[in-house]
């Protein structure tokens, strides 16, 4: 490490992540608590998290963008679902707007954390470029995503040597890959299989999505024929609320009903996918998984233009497992090859808890798994810090801006009840449950490395924004949030 000359910086909040997240956790901190110094550290040189990571064909969001945009920002173009590069631009317009962008460190990449209870500081260390350095701060408010930037999920595939086409990752897209007339497999049936498919499939020859087992898929709209009117009536502000309330009680009401009544949820998504493609037996070997709708995220096709790829005879869906790779393409375990110039893996993101800090609190590690979330926000055992996680089952944004503005909460709650630092403790003991309640590959690979939630609220990461909205910022902060003194002396006991 790079010895440390001069007085170290020290700021009351640093915000880890300048992405969608981030942005809006700056909006609230500065909005909420203007006096504050704060600092946006951002690993990247440029902001915009996963929106400007991925670079794929057709990188589009699966949400509406009146729920995944913020709530005091609206969103105004005509798409509802909208690409990737609509999002990148609205996030920087936010930022730039609100004087964001000024409080970005662009290429600090935090490293580790320590948290001195004496000093009621943590001490950050931060990474740029080949140097190493340390700042200090009150609060730490982690807002680093849920994936690892570095390496994306990369199963190794027998034979990968032998194959003579181009093998590619979503993750880390060149920028050079020209696919046009060309035979293309893309390997997954997640959210950017069923995003690349119809895209690459306007250029390729032929896109065929190879799938061990099918995924539910649901076509929605790309355009929002209800929201288009509302904009015509009522100002940007006001009919961005209306929009945004309105998708919200559709995407909890729908999610509800498929988790109450899933066989009803089956019939009906099996029923719209057959009613676009027309073929019943196609539906029931491509479409039709052994789980049901929302145990695993559901994948939404705007405009249906998957199927639509489809039907032109630009895609198929195959089910199968891979073999091995083979010169000319992938053997499949029926024996069938798949010709292929161009291989996509899109098998999934590796998750990564809180942008692999290293945590430290009195000298001591914290081992992530052996933590609490109270709020979906804090954890036990580490003081003045919080995350930012978004619902797996309805926007991201819904979650993490409600989890702003609790930071924001428990920030005034110290400086009114004049605690330096406090921690979540827990009335009585917990049972642990997984953080995400996702059956999906990805989730399962790594959950056992996040902190858990626990068995009752304010302990449980519940996926209703309609139930989290109307408690979160209620919550007694006294009864739970303890000055670190306490927490340790209970610890004790
Ligand atoms: C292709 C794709 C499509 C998606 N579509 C949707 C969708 O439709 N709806 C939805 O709700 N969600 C979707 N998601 C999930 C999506 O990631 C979230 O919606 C949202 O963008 C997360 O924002 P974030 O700011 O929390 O995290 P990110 O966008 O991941 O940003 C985190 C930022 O933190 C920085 N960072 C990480 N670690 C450190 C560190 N140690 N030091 C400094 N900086 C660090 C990163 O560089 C990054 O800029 C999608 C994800 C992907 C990959």
């Amino acid at each position: 490490m790079a010895p440390h000359t001069g007085v170290m910086e020290h700021l009351d909040v640093v915000i880890i992540g300048a992405g969608l997240s981030g942005i809006g956790a700056a909006y609230r901190l500065q909005t909420e608590l203007p006096g504050r110094s704060y600092a946006i550290l951002e690993a990247r040189e440029r902001l915009g998290g996963t929106w400007d990571l991925f670079r794929y064909p057709g990188v589009r969001s699966d949400s509406d963008m009146f729920t995944l945009g913020y709530p005091f920002e609206p969103w105004r173009d005509d798409k509802s679902i909208a690409d990737g590069p609509s999002i990148l631009r609205y996030v920087r317009e936010t930022a730039e707007r609100n004087g964001i962008d000024k409080r970005i460190r662009f290429g600090v990449k935090v490293i580790g954390a320590e948290w001195s209870s004496a000093d009621a500081r943590w001490t950050l260390t931060l990474r740029e470029g080949q140097e190493t350095r340390t700042i200090s701060c009150s609060f730490v408010y982690c807002c680093s995503g849920y994936y690892d930037y570095e390496q994306g999920h990369a199963p190794h595939f027998p034979g990968v040597e032998n194959y003579s086409g181009t093998l590619v990752y979503p993750q880390f897209w060149p920028e050079d890959l020209d696919y046009a007339g060309k035979k293309v497999v893309v390997i997954g049936s997640g959210a950017t299989a069923v995003t690349l498919v119809p895209a690459m499939a306007e250029q390729a020859e032929h896109v065929t999505m190879l799938q061990r087992s099918p995924t539910w898929i649901s076509a929605v709209p790309g355009r929002d024929k209800y929201a288009d009117k509302i904009r015509e009536l009522l100002p940007p502000r006001l009919a961005h609320r209306v929009i945004r309330a309105k998708n919200i009680l559709f995407s909890v009401g729908f999610y509800q009903y498929c988790r109450r009544r899933p066989e009803a949820a089956r019939k009906l998504l099996t029923g719209l996918t057959t009613r676009i493609l027309k073929d019943e037996a196609l539906v029931a070997e491509h479409f039709t998984p052994s789980y049901n709708p929302w145990d695993q995220r559901l994948c939404a096709v705007p405009d249906a233009d998957f199927f639509k790829a489809m039907r032109k005879d630009k895609a198929e869906v195959v089910t199968d497992h891979i073999e091995s790779f083979v010169p000319e393409g992938i053997r499949l375990k029926s024996g069938k090859v798949l010709e292929a110039d161009v291989v996509v893996s899109a098998t999934g993101l590796k998750l990564l808890a809180f942008g692999g800090i290293s945590l430290t609190v009195d000298g001591s590690p914290v081992d992530l798994s052996e933590q609490f979330v109270w709020q979906g926000a804090m954890l036990t055992g580490v003081p003045n810090f919080a995350v930012c996680i978004g619902y797996t089952n309805a926007s991201w944004t819904l979650r993490a801006d409600l989890t702003s503005r609790l930071v924001c909460k428990v920030l005034a709650h110290m400086d009114r009840r004049g605690y330096s630092a406090v921690v979540p403790h827990p009335q009585g003991s917990l049972r642990e449950r997984p953080l995400l309640d996702l059956s999906s590959g990805y989730v399962q690979r790594s959950i056992a490395e996040f902190p858990r939630q626990g068995d009752r609220s304010p302990w449980r990461v519940r996926q209703n924004y309609l139930l989290d909205s109307a408690t979160t910022l209620r919550t007694n902060l006294d009864k739970t949030l303890k000055p670190v003194s306490e927490a340790a002396a209970l610890q004790r006991v």
